[in-house]
């Protein structure tokens, strides 16, 4: 039996250590006093909430036969989609029907953003440039359309669009363009590769995905380390031979066979010492981090979507959600948790801002969408995360690629997951990685930097 060290329990690194565990020694190195990570829950007072809004909706069928035996199937909800985006002071359903958006848009808007796409279409025949995230938009969807919605949305969540890549409206904008949507919305076609009609959700919170994998593993006498902060990683002759890590105020550490890294890729080359330059591309790549603003309200429900989108800027918020849109065993009574996501720039200016400045911003802007009232809160409170979405700048392959390149010399690592891969993907997506890397190590006959060049082609589906 060999020993593998997994770094980070989130879904990548916990589907990995429950397949692992069959056949091998898994250790499981966890910095949170939680398990799950980014796809965690918590409890407040009696209400279980999920860090910001996550549903389960895959487009690989095994992922979702494998979610269904972990959970049980009576213990997943199956949940109709409804969620709406709110543009010009109006709300309209998404996916937008054509009549709604005839009937609620300005005329001569919706003519606008029709000949901008004519336009683009007749540009992109002679000229075709593609490198930024406003390129690839405005050559699908045309400029205008680009300017109204997909501009000032990836301005809040994810910084200036103009040096943005590509790559990231290839994996976050599942829509391939204008008359796909235009023909989606006249024929009213669902398109599982461009909206989830239906999710699913596990009764109990998301966590569920992730203590259900936890168990499995522990019944295969896994060992699990939480509150353990991993500070240092020493590599010999390309071998990581220990780690270093703090657990609660304790130094303790593990030597293994192998170890699975799940860990932000960008803070590996510093716990490893690693050379110069390969510290400095770490360095370049960024992250955005997350603001969750949780507001108590004196009222059953107060929208009936599961989530609505904010994409312009005059508001703070990018989501609202409500927990009892997932599952109402989470929020019981007669009270509800609405959910407000703000992404915010690392150690940026709203970062930095208190609780009460955060709240007073969202309630001004949530009593202007008409979604309630200051005296409708009974309480509030905060959660700032680091580390949500990876940033996909311009330079960021080029950096990425560094710190790969380096790492694949390290013969018993391998590094995998959001953080670990630096992918901007889903949870279902997590899982495939997790499982794919436990059959690598099993498997070693494979090469890893090839799986994962299918795991660039990941889409997100809203
Ligand atoms: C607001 C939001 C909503 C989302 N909604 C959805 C959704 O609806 N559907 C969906 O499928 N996906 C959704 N996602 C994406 C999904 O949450 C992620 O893709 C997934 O949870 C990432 O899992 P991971 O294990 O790769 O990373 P993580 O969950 O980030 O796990 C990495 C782990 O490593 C630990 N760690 C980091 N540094 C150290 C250290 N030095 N020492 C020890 N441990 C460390 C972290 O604490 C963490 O637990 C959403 C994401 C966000 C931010």
């Amino acid at each position: 039996m060999r020993k593998i060290a997994i770094l980070g329990a989130g879904l990548t690194g916990l589907s990995s250590a429950w397949k692992l565990s069959e056949n091998n020694k898994v250790e499981v190195i966890e910095k949170n006093d939680y398990l799950g990570g980014i796809s965690g829950s918590f409890k407040h007072d009696e209400y279980t909430l999920d860090y910001g809004p996550h549903k389960i909706y895959t487009q690989i069928p095994y992922i979702q036969k494998e979610i269904e035996e972990l959970v049980g199937k009576d213990n997943l909800l199956e949940i109709p989609k409804r969620s709406r985006i709110y543009l010009k002071k109006k709300f309209f359903n998404y996916p937008v029907s054509f009549i709604e958006l005839i009937l609620k848009l300005n005329p001569l808007l919706t003519f606008k953003i029709g000949m901008s796409f004519m336009f683009r279409k007749i540009r992109n025949i002679f000229y075709k440039k593609e490198k930024t995230y406003e390129d690839y938009i405005s050559n699908r969807f045309g400029h205008a359309m680009y300017k109204l919605i997909f501009e000032p949305y990836a301005e809040k969540v994810w910084g200036d669009p103009k040096k943005l890549s590509y790559e990231l409206a290839k994996t976050r904008v599942s829509i391939p363009n204008l008359s796909t949507l235009i023909k989606s919305m006249i024929f009213k076609k669902s398109n599982p590769e461009i909206s989830a009609d239906v999710f699913y959700y596990p009764k109990y919170g998301i966590s569920t995905l992730a203590e259900r994998m936890w168990e499995e593993a522990e019944i295969n006498k896994g060992k699990l380390h939480l509150n353990s902060n991993i500070k240092n990683i020493k590599v010999k002759d390309n071998f990581i031979e220990e780690i270093r890590y703090k657990e609660k105020s304790k130094e303790k550490k593990i030597k293994s066979d192998f170890v699975v890294s799940t860990i932000p890729i960008n803070e590996l080359p510093k716990l490893m010492n690693a050379p110069n330059d390969v510290k400095k591309a770490a360095k370049k790549l960024e992250y955005r981090s997350l603001i969750l603003l949780y507001i108590i309200i004196n009222k059953k429900r107060l929208f009936l979507d599961n989530w609505i989108f904010f994409p312009e800027k005059d508001i703070i918020f990018n989501r609202i959600s409500e927990q009892k849109g997932f599952s109402v065993q989470n929020v019981p009574g007669d009270k509800t948790v609405l959910t407000v996501e703000i992404s915010a720039e690392e150690d940026g200016y709203l970062m930095n801002l208190d609780d009460k400045e955060l709240f007073e911003k969202a309630i001004i802007d949530l009593e202007k969408t008409g979604i309630l009232t200051r005296n409708d809160v009974e309480s509030y409170f905060l959660i700032k995360m680091d580390k949500t979405y990876p940033v996909y700048d311009l330079n960021f392959k080029k950096n990425l690629n560094v710190i790969l390149e380096y790492l694949s010399n390290i013969k018993n690592l391998i590094t995998n997951g959001r953080q670990g891969l630096f992918n901007y993907n889903n949870m279902d997506h997590c899982i495939d990685m997790g499982i794919k890397a436990a059959r690598y190590i099993e498997n070693e006959d494979t090469n890893w930097s090839e799986i994962t060049k299918e795991f660039e082609n990941y889409k997100i589906v809203d």
